[in-house]
């Protein structure tokens, strides 16, 4: 059974990694970017609530996403494992998790901070071509993901749960480092 929570910055290969290694493990790949998106192209309430933000770079506010990710922890296809990408964002969230865990007696495994350069991060997003993926809006994600995200490696290292993942090699690399982790 195997239960990760993707950090990392954005841009670090998060969310190609983090899919990879749920299709690996026969195991949802839960992220809520990607569930916000879709939310926003159906015009869901959800969508309509989460786009402001999202096409700022800003966070949404927690009480949507945190509502989202217990709905799909407690969904039966997450019952045998799961791999979270984009949440937590924030201590809130972070501290919401710890205790959604405990209750329905789901530990993860390891939190994997994605290791990558700020430099690489930035020409990476530019490459991609998202449509919040601007200039001005990569600068602001990546300065919320300082403020807001990066306490979290602290919060999970005290609590030894923390495996930090070279992001800055091949996509091979990070996947062999990645699979050798979760075979410990
Ligand atoms: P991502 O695909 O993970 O980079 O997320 C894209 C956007 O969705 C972010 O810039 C945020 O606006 C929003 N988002 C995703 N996950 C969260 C979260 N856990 N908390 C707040 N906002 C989020």
């Amino acid at each position: 059974m195997t239960r990760l929570i993707f950090l990392g910055a954005p841009g670090a290969g998060k969310g190609t990694q983090a899919k990879l290694m749920a299709n690996l493990c026969s195991i949802p790949h839960v992220s809520t970017g990607d569930i916000l998106r879709t939310a926003v192209t159906n015009q869901a309430s959800l969508g309509l609530q989460a786009k402001l933000y999202m096409d700022r770079g800003d966070l949404v506010p927690d009480q949507l996403v945190v509502a989202l990710i217990q709905e799909r922890l407690n969904n039966h296809d997450a019952q045998e494992g799961w791999i979270l990408d984009g949440f937590p964002r924030n201590l809130a969230q972070a501290e919401f998790l710890d205790s959604l865990l405990n209750e329905i007696d789901q530990p993860c495994d390891y939190v994997v901070n994605l290791d990558v350069p700020d430099d690489i991060l930035v020409q990476r997003m530019l490459e991609r071509g998202r449509t919040d993926d601007t200039e001005e809006v990569i600068r602001n994600r990546l300065k919320v993901y300082r403020e807001q995200t990066s306490p979290l490696i602290d919060f999970y290292s005290k609590r030894k749960k923390l495996a930090i993942v070279n992001g800055d090699q091949l996509m091979d690399g990070v996947t062999d480092d990645l699979k050798r982790l979760i075979q410990r």
